[in-house]
């Protein structure tokens, strides 16, 4: 199907601009040619929408932007499109224009948390540096849909300097992440100069690429650039696989590139209705990804972000994918659930319960298969107090002095030497009695 639809956009590209030259495993010759009008897409596709239809499409166009690289759009099958997993994530729906009542433009308040332009810091050790804010095909299900296609692309030098300088004059940060847009649609000069000014730091430990080019352009991972990321030995990349037809012979190739110069490679997926909520879809999946020495980081619970409303699940759907997952298939295949906070409390865990109850000194668990199983605790173990003095502990942590964190959350109010019992949100109405306020 893939090689009739690639056969059919070559030659509706290059008979409608006359003698050019078809380069299609070119990334640059892909990026010139993203489809971004109803009109190129309607004709490489043979797709045809009606009047009507079409208004509304060309609404949501004017609000979010299209952009699809003739590569991903020879991944959907035009005879089944609307019930296809690539068109959903790649053409506009009118129900983007659906904004309900608790969407956000910016729910992550990622904007908020920044300190500079271009950085979110928003966990004590990590930061997220979104170097550009185009891509090479507009995700319709784009958690920073309201920066998609803004003019300012592409982050000034002068912005990228004071974000690194940012980073380094915070001690705390040993992990940047560089996001975007997708990092990957700059230069790799530019590239490289990024991750050398961050690897020069010397409290940043590792650095992650966060980018969709192995998913929707994957022609992009080129030797060229691989030879530049594999200068970096603590460069961790993550892709965004949501449906296992991404993963053609072209993806895995740009994969194998990747894990073959040594790169980490992990996947972050986005629960999407009509796309992929179903515990097989995702199974399958995981596992093509682990099979492709790409390991399922995390499985998202979509956003609150504008227009996306009709890509959102309940959260239990998620919670079923992952019952169907857990115990089922290699802990390895199996992503983590989370749910970003609205509202920018961060990402959240979220997972089916296994301990069922307890006693003094018991756990009951019930496993996969629904078995109910006891684990008997230690009578012997000796608690000790901790009062953070690491050179008096029996354990050999030797950390050098100054180096721990400050608490932060429930673990102040597990750690021994605090006298903390309680947290309690500072508008809370009976405190605000109690003191007669
Ligand atoms: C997701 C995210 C990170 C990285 O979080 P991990 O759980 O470490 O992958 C960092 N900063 C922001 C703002 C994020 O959204």
């Amino acid at each position: 199907m893939r090689e009739k639809n690639k056969k059919r956009i070559k030659k509706k590209i290059s008979s409608s601009r006359k003698n050019m030259l078809v380069e299609w495993g070119n990334y640059k010759w892909q990026l010139e040619h993203a489809v971004t009008s109803i009109d190129v897409f309607e004709e490489i596709t043979d797709i045809k929408f009606n009047e009507e239809e079409r208004g509304r499409l060309e609404e949501t166009l004017a609000k979010f932007p299209l952009s699809v690289t003739p590569y991903y759009a020879s991944l959907i099958d035009t005879e089944n499109f609307r019930n296809d997993p690539v068109f959903k994530q790649a053409f506009p729906d009118v129900r983007e224009l659906d904004i309900m009542t608790n969407d956000m433009a910016d729910p992550l308040s990622e904007d908020k948390d920044s300190p500079v332009p271009g950085i979110t810091h928003r966990y004590p050790d990590r930061v997220l540096f979104n170097v550009t804010s185009t891509c090479s095909m507009y995700c319709r299900h784009c958690t920073r849909k309201r920066k998609v296609g803004d003019s300012d692309d592409i982050l000034s030098k002068k912005d990228m300097l004071e974000a690194v300088r940012y980073i380094k004059s915070t001690k705390g940060v040993r992990d940047v992440l560089i996001s975007g847009g997708d990092p990957f649609m700059l230069p790799d000069e530019f590239i490289d100069w990024i991750l050398e000014k961050l690897s020069a730091i010397p409290h940043v430990e590792v650095i992650r690429i966060g980018t969709r080019m192995p998913v929707v352009l994957p022609y992009r991972i080129t030797e060229d650039l691989v030879k530049v990321l594999s200068k970096y030995k603590n460069l961790w990349i993550n892709t965004h696989f949501n449906h296992p037809r991404e993963l053609s012979s072209t993806a895995e190739k740009a994969l194998a590139r990747l894990s073959e110069a040594g790169i980490p490679l992990g996947n972050q997926t986005v629960l999407l209705a009509g796309v992929n909520d179903c515990p097989r879809i995702i199974k399958k999946l995981m596992h093509r990804l682990v099979q492709n020495r790409v390991r399922p980081y995390y499985l998202y619970q979509c956003d609150m972000s504008e227009g996306l409303s009709h890509f959102r699940t309940p959260v239990g759907k998620g919670m079923e994918i992952m019952e169907h997952m857990i115990g089922h298939t290699s802990g390895f295949a199996v992503p983590r659930y989370v749910i970003d906070a609205p509202g920018g409390g961060g990402k959240i865990p979220v997972m089916p319960e296994y301990l069922i109850s307890w006693s003094t000194n018991k756990v009951i668990l019930r496993n996969y298969e629904g078995v109910i199983t006891t684990y008997k605790e230690p009578d012997s173990y000796e608690p000790t107090f901790c009062d953070r003095n690491c050179d008096e502990c029996d354990l050999q942590l030797n950390l050098e002095a100054g180096h721990e964190e400050k608490p932060v959350g429930i673990v102040k109010l597990l750690r021994d030497h605090e006298s903390l019992v309680s947290l309690t949100p500072s508008a809370n109405e009976r405190i605000r009695r109690r003191n007669g306020k």
